[in-house]
């Protein structure tokens, strides 16, 4: 998959888990020389809306094109940049560009009203006080309202420092800004911390989503997500939705909020702009393609 294996570096940017402090090490040091040399960008995955077949929104997902290892995953990079403070430097990047791109495609007449792009928050930004201030700068640079950016953060940042975070979301809330707990379901999923932090969205994880229409558990584990989110007043996204099975058994579920390659990959945002946005601008009272009773 990586370029890293043909080479015989096998083990270098292997899966995250099995790496050694050397390769830690190594993937730092390439990941400082990266974030210098701009080889770091930021590619975009439509949100949809399975009724319409339509983006609403897209999630941001950073990308490392290594001049000779080729892509580097972030789930390889990411858990080192969060260890060496890295990710204070990479995150405020890939925000930057997205709030930049926004105020692009905007100025292109690209931007439909309402579409919003959702960025990865780590912990580490999460309690740096300064977070709001760096949003809020950036909104009013690039001239766009607080509704157009959702921060994903995970469960295990809502388990530790509980009355810092409470405070940097509260504050980012009054921005008008979205907040999605993602990967939902996986972490130590504690239903009370959604009651007791100011978030708007769930997103539902991928692990519970592959099952759906082929393991009963998985549906019933989905439905309960469902029935408590919708009791918080929360919205829900499922992740990762592959096929048009899993799209039909998530609306039956009421869940109409979908990510996942069924409906694109994450890419750069020339190619995001015409199969996504384009469309859309285009065509604007094109009848919806899945419509259920909407
Ligand atoms: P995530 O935030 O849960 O992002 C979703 C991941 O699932 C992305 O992987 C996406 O490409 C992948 N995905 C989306 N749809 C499908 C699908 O239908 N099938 C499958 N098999 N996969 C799908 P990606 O881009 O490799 O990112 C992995 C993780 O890296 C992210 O998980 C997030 O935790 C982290 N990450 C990515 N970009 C950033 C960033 O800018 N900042 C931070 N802090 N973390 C980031
Ligand atoms: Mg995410
Ligand atoms: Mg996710
Ligand atoms: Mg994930």
């Amino acid at each position: 998959m990586y370029r890293a294996k043909a080479e015989g570096r096998v083990r270098v940017f292997d899966s995250g888990m099995r790496q050694t402090v050397n390769e830690r090490v190594e993937i730092e040091l390439a990941l400082r020389a990266a974030v210098q040399r701009n080889e770091l960008w930021v590619s975009y995955q439509p949100i949809v809306d399975t009724r319409t077949g339509r983006a609403m929104g897209a999630e941001a997902l950073v990308r490392w094109t290594h001049p000779v290892r080729g892509p580097i995953s972030p789930v390889e990079f990411i858990p080192v940049a969060e260890e060496t403070g890295l990710i204070e430097e990479i995150g405020t990047f890939v925000l930057e560009e997205a709030l930049r791109q926004m105020a692009l495609w905007r100025d292109e007449g690209l931007l439909p009203e309402n579409f919003y792009v959702s960025v990865n928050a780590s912990a580490r930004q999460l309690r740096d006080h300064s977070l709001g201030r760096t949003i809020s700068d950036g909104l009013r640079v690039y001239r766009l309202g607080g509704d157009r950016l959702t921060m994903e953060i995970t469960e295990s940042i809502l388990m530790g420092d509980h009355q810092q975070v409470i405070e940097v979301l509260t504050g980012l809330r009054g921005l008008g800004i979205g907040l999605s707990v993602d990967d939902f379901g996986t972490g130590y999923s504690s239903l009370s911390y959604l009651s007791r932090f100011p978030v708007t969205t769930v997103k539902v994880d991928r692990a519970f989503v592959t099952g759906l229409g082929v393991d009963p558990g998985d549906e019933a584990i989905v439905r309960a997500i469902v029935a408590m989110s919708t009791a918080l007043h929360l919205n829900v996204i499922a992740e990762g939705v592959e096929t048009e099975q899993q799209r039909d058994v998530l609306a039956g579920l009421d869940v109409t909020r979908c990510q996942g390659w069924l409906w694109g990959k994450a890419v750069a945002h020339d190619e995001f702009a015409t199969k996504h946005l384009r469309p859309l601008v285009e065509d604007p009272a094109r009848p919806a393609q899945h419509e259920a009773g909407a």
